[in-house]
Protein backbone atom coordinates (compact mmCIF):
# COMPACT_ATOMS: atom_id res chain seq x y z
CA UNK A 1 0.00 0.00 0.00
CA UNK A 2 1.00 3.37 -1.03
CA UNK A 3 1.25 6.28 1.79
CA UNK A 4 1.08 9.75 0.44
CA UNK A 5 3.39 12.24 2.08
CA UNK A 6 0.60 14.34 3.88
CA UNK A 7 -1.13 11.43 5.19
CA UNK A 8 1.92 10.60 7.06
CA UNK A 9 1.33 12.66 10.39
CA UNK A 10 -1.51 11.86 11.32
CA UNK A 11 -0.15 8.17 11.15
CA UNK A 12 2.91 9.27 13.31
CA UNK A 13 1.21 11.24 15.66
CA UNK A 14 -1.40 8.57 16.03
CA UNK A 15 1.44 6.14 17.30
CA UNK A 16 2.77 8.61 19.89
CA UNK A 17 5.73 8.78 18.74
CA UNK A 18 5.37 12.47 18.53
CA UNK A 19 3.37 15.02 20.02
CA UNK A 20 3.45 18.88 20.67
CA UNK A 21 3.64 19.89 24.37
CA UNK A 22 6.09 20.49 27.27
CA UNK A 23 8.20 18.49 27.66
CA UNK A 24 11.61 17.30 29.97
CA UNK A 25 14.30 16.09 28.24
CA UNK A 26 16.93 13.47 29.73
CA UNK A 27 19.33 16.01 29.79
CA UNK A 28 17.06 18.38 32.24
CA UNK A 29 16.55 20.78 29.33
CA UNK A 30 12.49 21.97 28.33
CA UNK A 31 11.28 21.11 24.98
CA UNK A 32 8.24 21.22 23.01
CA UNK A 33 8.19 18.72 20.94
CA UNK A 34 8.05 14.87 21.78
CA UNK A 35 10.01 12.23 19.72
CA UNK A 36 10.07 8.93 20.22
CA UNK A 37 10.31 7.06 17.53
CA UNK A 38 10.63 3.68 19.51
CA UNK A 39 6.49 3.70 19.21
CA UNK A 40 6.83 4.07 15.26
CA UNK A 41 7.45 0.66 15.09
CA UNK A 42 5.11 -0.99 18.14
CA UNK A 43 2.33 -1.24 15.88
CA UNK A 44 3.34 -3.76 12.83
CA UNK A 45 0.87 -2.23 10.41
CA UNK A 46 1.56 1.20 11.22
CA UNK A 47 5.58 0.40 10.12
CA UNK A 48 4.98 -1.17 7.29
CA UNK A 49 2.72 1.74 5.94
CA UNK A 50 5.99 4.16 6.80
CA UNK A 51 8.73 1.55 4.83
CA UNK A 52 5.95 1.65 1.87
CA UNK A 53 5.90 5.50 2.08
CA UNK A 54 9.81 5.83 2.72
CA UNK A 55 10.69 2.96 -0.17
CA UNK A 56 8.64 5.27 -2.51
CA UNK A 57 10.91 8.12 -1.57
CA UNK A 58 13.71 6.18 -2.47
CA UNK A 59 12.82 4.09 -5.38
CA UNK A 60 14.99 5.51 -8.14
CA UNK A 61 17.91 5.70 -5.89
CA UNK A 62 19.99 3.01 -7.76
CA UNK A 63 21.58 1.50 -4.72
CA UNK A 64 22.91 -1.39 -4.44
CA UNK A 65 23.01 -2.06 -0.54
CA UNK A 66 20.83 -0.84 2.36
CA UNK A 67 22.90 0.60 5.11
CA UNK A 68 20.31 1.52 8.75
CA UNK A 69 21.68 1.86 12.15
CA UNK A 70 21.03 0.04 14.89
CA UNK A 71 18.37 0.48 17.02
CA UNK A 72 16.68 3.34 15.45
CA UNK A 73 17.28 2.91 11.16
CA UNK A 74 16.99 -0.94 11.75
CA UNK A 75 13.77 -1.85 10.96
CA UNK A 76 12.92 0.72 8.50
CA UNK A 77 16.14 -0.08 7.08
CA UNK A 78 15.43 -3.28 6.92
CA UNK A 79 11.52 -2.60 5.51
CA UNK A 80 13.18 -0.82 2.55
CA UNK A 81 16.14 -3.03 1.85
CA UNK A 82 13.03 -5.86 1.51
CA UNK A 83 11.04 -3.92 -0.73
CA UNK A 84 14.04 -2.88 -3.25
CA UNK A 85 15.11 -6.75 -3.18
CA UNK A 86 18.41 -5.00 -1.71
CA UNK A 87 20.78 -6.52 0.54
CA UNK A 88 20.72 -5.18 3.81
CA UNK A 89 23.69 -4.04 6.83
CA UNK A 90 23.67 -2.39 9.34
CA UNK A 91 26.22 0.32 11.73
CA UNK A 92 26.17 0.28 15.79
CA UNK A 93 27.19 3.30 18.22
CA UNK A 94 30.09 2.08 20.33
CA UNK A 95 32.11 4.43 22.26
CA UNK A 96 30.13 7.32 21.29
CA UNK A 97 31.05 6.29 17.36
CA UNK A 98 29.27 4.50 14.69
CA UNK A 99 30.84 1.64 13.77
CA UNK A 100 30.13 -1.14 11.31
CA UNK A 101 30.72 -4.89 13.57
CA UNK A 102 29.29 -8.70 13.20
CA UNK A 103 31.76 -8.80 10.34
CA UNK A 104 29.48 -6.45 7.95
CA UNK A 105 31.71 -5.41 4.69
CA UNK A 106 30.55 -3.30 2.20
CA UNK A 107 31.57 -4.00 -1.36
CA UNK A 108 33.99 -1.35 -3.20
CA UNK A 109 32.01 0.45 -5.12
CA UNK A 110 29.02 -0.01 -3.61
CA UNK A 111 26.05 2.53 -4.18
CA UNK A 112 24.77 2.29 -0.83
CA UNK A 113 21.24 4.07 0.65
CA UNK A 114 21.45 4.86 4.09
CA UNK A 115 17.84 4.51 6.16
CA UNK A 116 17.52 6.26 9.54
CA UNK A 117 14.29 7.24 11.97
CA UNK A 118 15.19 10.24 12.98
CA UNK A 119 18.19 13.07 12.00
CA UNK A 120 18.47 15.29 14.24
CA UNK A 121 22.41 16.96 14.07
CA UNK A 122 23.47 14.70 10.88
CA UNK A 123 26.03 13.66 13.52
CA UNK A 124 25.56 9.71 12.49
CA UNK A 125 24.45 9.98 9.35
CA UNK A 126 27.89 11.57 8.43
CA UNK A 127 29.88 9.17 10.04
CA UNK A 128 28.21 6.37 8.31
CA UNK A 129 28.97 7.81 4.86
CA UNK A 130 32.37 7.82 6.21
CA UNK A 131 32.46 4.42 7.20
CA UNK A 132 31.04 3.78 3.17
CA UNK A 133 33.80 5.63 1.75
CA UNK A 134 36.67 3.82 4.11
CA UNK A 135 35.01 1.02 2.24
CA UNK A 136 35.50 2.70 -1.16
CA UNK A 137 32.16 2.95 -1.33
CA UNK A 138 29.42 5.62 -1.56
CA UNK A 139 26.34 7.00 0.51
CA UNK A 140 24.10 7.94 -2.83
CA UNK A 141 21.01 8.97 -0.70
CA UNK A 142 19.63 9.18 2.52
CA UNK A 143 16.13 8.73 3.98
CA UNK A 144 14.70 8.96 7.35
CA UNK A 145 11.78 9.05 8.41
CA UNK A 146 11.64 12.34 10.77
CA UNK A 147 14.27 15.10 9.86
CA UNK A 148 14.22 17.63 12.78
CA UNK A 149 17.57 19.18 11.39
CA UNK A 150 15.42 22.28 10.21
CA UNK A 151 17.77 22.50 7.08
CA UNK A 152 20.86 22.88 8.72
CA UNK A 153 22.36 19.86 7.70
CA UNK A 154 24.13 19.90 4.44
CA UNK A 155 25.29 16.31 3.01
CA UNK A 156 27.20 15.80 -0.60
CA UNK A 157 23.60 13.71 -1.18
CA UNK A 158 20.19 13.86 -1.25
CA UNK A 159 18.46 13.62 2.40
CA UNK A 160 14.87 12.66 2.08
CA UNK A 161 12.03 12.63 4.97
CA UNK A 162 8.72 11.60 5.44
CA UNK A 163 8.12 14.43 7.54
CA UNK A 164 9.83 17.88 8.97
CA UNK A 165 9.74 18.20 12.79
CA UNK A 166 10.66 21.48 14.36
CA UNK A 167 11.48 21.16 18.10
CA UNK A 168 12.29 24.10 20.34
CA UNK A 169 14.60 23.05 23.19
CA UNK A 170 14.80 25.50 26.18
CA UNK A 171 17.34 25.74 29.81
CA UNK A 172 14.41 25.27 32.32
CA UNK A 173 14.84 28.75 33.66
CA UNK A 174 14.52 30.47 30.46
CA UNK A 175 11.70 28.04 29.21
CA UNK A 176 8.73 30.03 28.06
CA UNK A 177 6.52 27.29 28.29
CA UNK A 178 7.01 27.15 32.29
CA UNK A 179 6.80 30.92 32.26
CA UNK A 180 3.40 30.60 30.85
CA UNK A 181 1.79 27.93 33.31
CA UNK A 182 1.88 25.07 31.00
CA UNK A 183 1.56 21.72 33.23
CA UNK A 184 4.33 18.80 32.11
CA UNK A 185 3.35 16.08 30.19
CA UNK A 186 3.38 13.03 32.30
CA UNK A 187 3.39 10.98 29.22
CA UNK A 188 7.04 12.34 28.74
CA UNK A 189 8.06 11.55 32.05
CA UNK A 190 6.49 7.96 31.38
CA UNK A 191 8.48 7.09 28.15
CA UNK A 192 11.86 8.27 29.74
CA UNK A 193 11.04 5.57 32.43
CA UNK A 194 10.56 3.00 30.30
CA UNK A 195 11.79 4.10 27.00
CA UNK A 196 15.06 3.54 24.86
CA UNK A 197 17.19 6.08 24.31
CA UNK A 198 15.51 9.06 23.39
CA UNK A 199 17.26 11.02 20.48
CA UNK A 200 16.27 14.42 22.33
CA UNK A 201 19.13 13.26 25.66
ZN1 LIG B 1 9.42 24.28 30.78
Amino acid sequence: METGKQEILPIIEKTGAYARGHYLMRNGKHTDALLECSHLTENVETAEKLCDALTELCRDCHANLVLGTASGGLIFGYGVAKRLGLPFQYGERRNEGMQLRRGFRIPEGARVLLVEDIVSTGATVQQMMHIAELFGAEVVEVVTVVDRTRGRLHLRVPMKSLIQVEANVYAPTRCPLCQKGIPMSAFAMDVRRNGRENEQA
